[in-house]
């Protein structure tokens, strides 16, 4: 398991697609790879795949790390104490404004998949962990 400390959080990626997102308070947060049609859709669209039937298990893992990877990038580099969007999920009190956060994280994830970036790379380098 790969453990990322970043974002005021703990990010922790599990061989088996989980990624957990903890926080010192003992809220968390778990994402796990979907596979459905709209998941799917999401990851041709963000450049994890061509097309759909060329879409892997591994590509729906890497697009759901990369996700939450990116929550963390962002607020770290915004000098955010925390993605307020994924603590307010752990928190059960969601962020009014985490509609603007989902979607730079989605475009971060399309621009990084253009150029050809790991996502989890950046956020172990940022941590210092690289
Ligand atoms: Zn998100």
């Amino acid at each position: 398991m790969l453990t990322l400390h970043l974002a005021g959080s703990s990010i922790e990626m599990d061989a088996s697609g989980l990624t957990t997102t903890l926080y010192g308070d003992g809220s968390f947060v778990k994402a796990w790879p979907g596979d459905s049609a709209e998941d799917r859709a999401r990851a041709v669209s963000l450049g994890y795949a061509r097309n759909d039937t060329s879409l892997t298990r591994d590509s729906l893992v890497q697009m759901s790390r990369e996700h939450e990877a990116g929550h963390a990038i962002l607020a770290s580099v915004m000098g955010l104490p925390h993605s307020p969007t994924l603590k307010g999920v752990a928190d059960g009190r969601y962020w009014p404004h985490w509609q603007a956060e989902e979607a730079a994280v989605l475009a971060v994830q399309r621009y990084a998949r253009m150029a050809g970036v790991d996502l989890v790379e950046v956020a172990r380098r940022i941590s210092g962990q690289a």
